[in-house]
């Protein structure tokens, strides 16, 4: 039977038929949904979030590490965060199957920038699949767990915003229950001194060439790449929600070459594809990842000339910029409401900030994610916006952090400094609790308020 599902809702069923006993997250969008659809599945797949993405990665590695299969989940720049293990166990290698999901934010929906997580797995030298469509999402899964064992290496499975949340049909399958082998202490493989590290680097090199080969040969059999012929005349190298798109502007007898393993890229098939077509393009959202590589091997493509490096694609851009076909808008005398983001009307932190609004003789820092709402009417108490627990307001931040624990705790948050409460709905924050808040918020702000 089939199922209507979003990419995340996808993926969180993939967790489940893949055999993955834990999984670990951070809260961020486009990727919070996996870990929210889970607990369907508590009997099969422990569960939980974690006080950051680091934290996350850890916890799923160390099941790993034990042999099971484990997954976490976190949205792009949070990977940042928990780039110190991902780097490292990508020297380590895994025990049992170990995935990684980046979701990344074309076009910054919800982000403080745009970057392209792609690089993470060149740079860690890690495997990266990335799928398409909600029916990918689930089905990636299993084969991402499958990659990871077989080649002792991470995954970084990354969506975007939209494959995130576009919905589709999904055929469900059966869960596959997977054993871990007993525990066997190995620290030659799961400690990573120097010396560990310098002879697991001959390895990693090898894992990604025989990765390479296998996305040339049996990656085309289990349909992780896909490759369909037209008529010879024009073909599109492309992955990810690009793909999609690409289907739908390029014109019949179009050849396709769409990677679901596209880290490292199966330069062979690709090689074999461009000479097999008399014009070539590839087509992918925001960083010339693909094509920068492709254009190295010495394979002539159009891309990146054609489409920039800004923001997310859709059909019109990519018809308007391959094609020269301009889209025909109807113009309507209606002008939409405009609807600012702003904090859940329940929100906790609302007493906090409203106390801060009224003391205006000082420069307050922020953190991420709600915290930014600070900043927007009726409010506007935060004057920067920063980036976690950097800097850039380290004279303030810790006067910030003793007023905002006992907030915190109140609110039933799990860390301090960080606004996105998860698990925290409107309907649970407790409206008797703000008049509390705001009043230990007024007293120690007013204590600290410079002459
Ligand atoms: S998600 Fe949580 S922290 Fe953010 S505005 Fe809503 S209640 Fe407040």
């Amino acid at each position: 039977m089939k199922h209507l599902m979003s990419g995340n809702e996808a993926t969180a069923r993939g967790v489940y038929e893949a055999g993955i006993k834990i999984c670990s997250a951070y809260p961020g969008t486009p990727s919070t949904e996996i870990l929210e659809n889970l607990p369907p599945y508590q009997k099969d797949v422990y569960c939980e979030w974690a006080p950051n993405e680091k934290v996350a990665v850890e916890v799923a590695y160390g099941a790993s590490i034990a042999g099971s299969r484990s997954f976490c989940t976190m949205k792009m720049v949070g990977l940042n965060v928990a780039a110190d293990p991902l780097f490292t166990a990508g020297y380590m290698g895994v025990g049992g199957g170990f995935v990684v999901v980046t979701a990344d934010d074309p076009s910054c929906h919800s982000s403080q920038n745009e970057q392209d997580n792609r690089h993470y797995a060149r740079a860690a030298k890690i495997a990266m699949v990335e799928p398409s469509d909600p029916q990918e999402c689930k089905d990636f899964v299993a084969l991402a767990c499958q990659l990871s064992e077989e080649f002792d290496t991470p995954v970084l499975y990354r969506t975007t915003t939209r494959v995130c949340h576009s919905k589709g049909l999904v055929q469900w399958g059966e869960r596959r229950e997977h054993t871990a082998p007993p525990y066997r202490r190995n620290v030659r493989k799961f400690v990573c001194t120097p010396a560990h590290a310098y002879a697991n680097h001959p390895l990693v090199e090898e894992r990604l060439r025989r990765l390479e080969e296998y996305g040339c040969t049996r990656a085309l059999e289990n349909g992780l790449n896909k490759r369909e012929m037209g008529d010879g005349k024009v073909g599109v190298i492309t992955a990810s929600v690009a793909y999609e798109y690409a289907k739908e502007v390029f014109p019949e007898g179009t050849s396709f070459l769409k990677l679901g393993l596209t880290f490292p890229l199966p330069m062979d098939l690709i090689r074999d594809f461009a000479s097999r077509v008399e014009k070539l393009y590839v087509i992918e959202e925001l960083e010339p990842f693909m094509e920068d590589q492709i254009k190295a091997a010495g394979i002539p493509c159009v891309g990146k000339e054609l489409m920039g490096l800004l923001y997310e694609l859709n059909t019109q851009l990519l018809r308007e910029r391959v094609l020269g076909e301009k889209a025909d808008f109807r113009k309507t005398d209606v002008t939409p409401a405009s609807r600012p983001p702003a904090l859940c009307p329940g929100c906790p932190h609302r007493g906090f900030f409203y106390t801060l609004s009224k003391n205006k003789n000082y420069v307050v820092t922020g953190d991420i994610g709600c915290y930014t709402l600070g900043s927007a009417a009726p409010m506007a108490w935060k004057k920067t916006g920063r980036i976690r627990e950097g800097t850039a307001g380290r004279k303030l931040m810790p006067m910030m952090w003793k007023a905002w624990t006992p907030i915190s705790r109140t609110a039933g948050s799990a860390v301090k400094m960080r606004s996105s409460c998860s698990g925290i709905s409107s309907k649970q924050a407790i409206p008797t609790s703000m008049k509390d808040m705001a009043s230990r918020t007024e007293f120690f702000t007013t204590r600290r308020q410079r002459p």
